[in-house]
């Protein structure tokens, strides 16, 4: 399989596209194609663990690497997760389904990525003979960066430098970040918001200047945010396990629909989904659900995406982002795969904060997917009552898709001529990860320290509390530098001259 630019340019090797990490012209790397999963392979699956079922899968993207070695790698990586399942698949009494990916090392869903991508990156940089040290540039609402640092912590060859908006993560997540082990890691508070972050990294990508100064120290950028295709592919596989667990346990039969209602943000976990469907899962309808941050919202509705808009910080950060990078893949497949038309949106993007597609465009898209917003008062409201009704605690992130998806099930049972499916609600965190806002909504307390709201929350449902979320406790704080957004190339300079 080749993977080619959304903006036109290139045609190159998966391995070539996870190291590298964002094409030259500044388009991201897409499939070629998208493969096809077999009768035959779905059946097959059916009897398959998780990370059986993910290697044939991936095999499809990446058959330059070993097939036995990536299972084996998807098995190391896999192990990391509590309680044996990396994806299970809970069922509600409302009906819904919980999918809960956040029992990996850092408590959230980034984990089922980024416990593979190091394998990827490293065997791939191996067969293309590179010699370079490898700088991963990380900007991070919160989550990604820390499965990043835990991920590549100690890699060989590879150092990761973290950029976090400095006021807008949870404490939880920005101690999880400066806590972390490893000598090959650096983690940097931006004073700005996540999108300041995104931007400046993506501008030492795209700076000729950047690269070459960083060329001269023997050290090559790529990324390891959902801009990556090594990102994105593994997260494929969990549509695809959810579907085969519903049919496995009854809940369905093979070539039913299944709908899929996804916490959005940078559009990487719900894209993924997509791609499943163009694989040839059989994916009802596709929710996008934000929070008050709604300019995806606004895009599937009106076709005009604007981010000319107020940014908000609310108790989602994962969320909380104006421009959505993976769009863009969106963008080239709904434009008939039309590289100048995207390469034109991302200019307009770049240039005026906008860009619109076509009526007809909007209609496709509507077809596929359904998206609406949760606020504040909608979350908390969720979390509360399904909590009381039905015992479960969800995250802040889940708590806004689980939000958005009531109402749509409601909406479609008000109405008779709809087609129903059963919906799949993805949760993306551990609700330990956002104490203080998860124990505001269950029991409307406030609480001002971070692990007296862990305390409080295993008091009230007895959920275990998980290791990574206990051990970073008594840790010594690593990193404390901060910088404005115009500094981060001085910091990335500093950090690749550093000897590992
Ligand atoms: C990253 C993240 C999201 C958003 O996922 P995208 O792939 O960026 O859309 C949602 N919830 C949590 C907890 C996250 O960490």
């Amino acid at each position: 399989m080749k993977f080619i630019s959304t903006r036109g340019g290139e045609r190159v090797t998966g391995p070539e596209a996870v190291v590298r990490g964002i094409a030259a012209d500044g388009g991201l790397f897409v499939p070629e194609t998208f493969p096809a999963v077999t009768d035959g392979e779905f059946e097959a699956m059916l009897g398959m663990d998780y990370p059986e079922r993910a290697a044939l899968l991936l095999r499809k993207y990446f058959e330059e690497y070993d097939g036995e070695e990536l299972l084996g790698a998807l098995r190391t990586a896999y192990s990391q997760f509590e309680g044996g399942d990396p994806a299970p698949l809970v069922r509600m009494d409302n009906g819904m389904y919980l999918l809960e990916l956040f029992h990996g090392p850092t408590c959230a869903f980034k984990d089922m990525a980024l416990t593979v991508l190091p394998y990827l990156m490293r065997k791939g940089a191996d067969m293309l003979g590179i010699r370079e040290t490898i700088l991963i540039l990380v900007a991070t609402s919160g989550d990604t960066g820390k499965a990043a640092l835990e991920g590549f912590r100690d890699a060989e060859g590879i150092k990761v430098m973290v950029f976090y908006p400095e006021e807008g993560v949870s404490k939880m997540q920005k101690l999880q970040m400066t806590t972390q082990d490893g000598e090959n890691l650096d983690v940097v508070a931006v004073r700005g918001n996540f999108d300041d972050c995104q931007s400046g990294v993506k501008k030492i990508f795209a700076s000729e200047e950047c690269v070459r100064k960083l060329a001269e120290k023997g050290v090559r950028l790529t990324s390891a945010n959902s801009i990556n295709i090594g990102r994105l592919l593994p997260q494929v596989c969990y549509y695809f396990s959810a579907y085969l667990d519903l049919v496995t346990s009854g809940q369905i039969a093979m070539g039913d629909k299944v709908d899929f209602c996804v916490p959005t943000g940078n559009f990487g976990n719900l894209l993924a989904a997509y791609y499943a469907g163009r694989m040839g899962l059989p994916v009802g309808r596709l929710i996008c659900a934000s929070n008050k941050n709604n300019v995806l919202t606004d895009f599937f509705r009106t076709g005009d995406y604007n981010v000319h808009r107020p940014f908000f910080r609310t108790m989602s950060p994962s969320m909380d982002i104006l421009v959505s990078s993976n769009l863009e893949r969106l963008l080239f497949e709904s434009s008939g795969r039309d590289a100048a038309s995207t390469a034109g949106r991302m200019a307009d993007l770049a240039e005026f904060g906008r860009y619109a597609v076509s009526e007809s465009e909007r209609a496709a898209l509507g077809k596929i997917f359904t998206a609406g917003f949760a606020s504040e008062d909608d979350t908390v409201d969720c979390m509360y009552e399904f909590f009381m009704e039905y015992g479960y605690p969800m995250d802040t992130h889940t708590g806004v898709a689980m939000s958005v998806a009531e109402r749509l099930m409601q909406k479609l049972n008000d109405d008779p001529m709809s087609e129903k499916h059963p919906l799949v609600v993805v949760s993306t965190a551990s609700p330990y990860k956002f104490p203080q806002d998860v124990l505001y909504a269950l029991t409307g307390n406030d609480v001002k320290d971070s692990f007296k709201g862990v305390k409080r929350i295993h008091l009230l449902t007895a959920m275990k509390v998980p290791e990574p979320i206990k051990s970073v406790r008594y840790k010594p704080i690593r990193f404390k530098t901060s910088v404005s957004p115009e500094k981060m190339f001085d910091e990335v300079l500093r950090f690749a001259s550093d000897a590992q």
